[in-house]
């Protein structure tokens, strides 16, 4: 009998024995082709030298050494490499174990801001419904996924939400993408005068949806619109790139392609690329100094910030995308991926939407295609196209529309960069 405590409780998985490329194998022998790199991780594959060399040398050398005490070479090298790499503004790097707390900082690093300014009424975020931002309380309060929350909710911070951009099911008939854009930052503004701009600390969004939605990227000229309403307010934007962050949408960071920078922006999963559990979040220069000139100590810390040996294998994926040039693969086999999609499920009665940037694609799958119904949530078709695809021996991430009718099921697909035409055809 095990010991493990897995996630679901009724269906034990396989064990896992080995992985290699794009294929993970299982103690049969089975393969599974990895369709979505786990959950948006594994974008070099597995077993790739570069990454396991440079984590076994720094295992070699110092393995892990407490932020409270010290600093180590890997992480230094890894902050400057970020910031050289990463959108316009964006200074200092705060080295985590992961997406959530990756999150959490953020999120904490926004109200220590406002305070360090004295701007102690500012206590509000505003996120968007059908969002994720990892498990932790907080930023669990901050997602607007009404399945995550419930079970949780009597225990979460009051978070407002507005809309997310979701041209799919959001557009009205006869709405241009540009008027969509504009309604929906009108949206966020008038929640702001509501509340007061005075206590709105942040607004919260990932560029390109993932978990929720299922890879939906904002139509063009919204997050331009965002970023012009929070800058008339001093609301700080926070993007979530844990998920669509490093080269996932086919530009290193996701918001390059809606040009904003944020003021913080986390990312994790990439980062690491499963071979390490590391997050980091980036955030500007006028907010370190904010910092810095007040009370000179950011009020929150876990024990494994910065861990070197993660910090080496991070620097590493950094070489692997940028000059290895992994990263110029994600545009054209994502257009690959997305040609193989529409041509094989572009006209399928269930399958209403075929969307995404790069190598980070959704289907959204549908009961009755032209009124672009919903399934039942109950059919639980997402768990079931799961199960089927991995009996079949291919990883994918479908996942169920929330509970509040306003989205369908659908299946994320975001493969390791270094797919070919051949694991495509599979
Ligand atoms: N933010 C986004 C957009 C995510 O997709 C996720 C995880 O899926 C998280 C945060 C949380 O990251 P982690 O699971 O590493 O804590």
């Amino acid at each position: 009998m095990s010991h493990v405590f897995p996630r679901h409780t009724r269906s034990l998985p396989p064990v896992v024995a080995r992985g290699e490329g794009v294929y993970l194998y299982d103690t049969t022998g089975k393969a599974y082709l990895g369709g979505s790199g786990g959950a948006a991780v594994s974008c070099l594959g597995h077993g790739d030298a570069k990454v396991v060399a440079a984590m076994k040398a720094q295992l070699d050398t110092v393995a892990f050494a407490h932020t409270g005490f010290f600093t180590s070479e890997p992480a230094e090298r890894l902050a400057d490499r970020l910031v050289s790499l990463a959108p316009e503004g964006l200074d200092r790097v705060y080295v985590v174990a992961g997406g959530s707390e990756a999150m959490e900082a953020a999120i904490k690093l926004a109200r220590q801001y406002h305070l360090e300014k004295g701007e102690t009424g500012r206590v509000n975020i505003i996120a968007r419904r059908q969002s994720y931002h990892g498990n932790t309380l907080g930023v669990l309060a901050t997602g607007g996924n009404a399945w995550r929350r419930a079970p949780f909710a009597p225990l979460l911070i009051d978070v407002h939400h507005v809309s997310p951009c979701y041209a799919y099911r959001g557009m009205e008939p006869g709405e241009t993408e540009e008027q969509y854009g504009a309604r929906l930052a009108a949206e966020l503004e008038t929640m702001v005068q509501e509340l007061g701009p005075e206590t709105v600390m942040a607004f919260v969004a990932e560029p390109v949806v993932g978990a929720t939605l299922g890879a939906v990227p904002a139509v063009p000229g919204y997050f331009r619109r965002i970023r012009e309403i929070c800058d008339r307010y001093g609301i700080l934007l926070i993007l979530d790139e844990v998920m669509c962050g490093m080269g996932r949408t086919g530009t290193l960071f996701a918001c390059e392609q809606d040009g904003v920078a944020p003021d913080i922006c986390a990312i994790a999963k990439g980062l690491g690329a499963g071979y390490a559990p590391i997050g980091a979040m980036l955030c500007s220069a006028g907010i370190y100094a904010a910092i810095e000139a007040g009370s000179g100590f950011f009020q929150h810390g876990h024990t494994y910030l910065g861990h070197p040996t993660s910090c080496a294998g991070a620097c590493a994926v950094l070489e692997r995308l940028v000059d290895d040039r992994l990263l110029d693969r994600v545009a054209p086999m994502g257009a690959t991926l997305r040609a193989a999609l529409v041509d094989r499920f572009g006209r399928h009665a269930n399958v209403g939407d075929i969307r995404g940037r790069g190598l980070f694609l959704g289907l959204e799958l549908v009961a009755d295609r032209d009124r672009r119904t919903a399934f039942d949530p109950s059919r639980g078709i997402a768990g079931k196209l799961k199960a089927a695809a991995f009996a079949e021996g291919l990883i994918c991430y479908p996942m169920s529309g929330t509970i509040d009718g306003q989205q369908g099921d659908h299946v994320l697909l975001a493969p390791p960069f270094i797919l070919t035409e051949d694991h495509v055809g599979e």
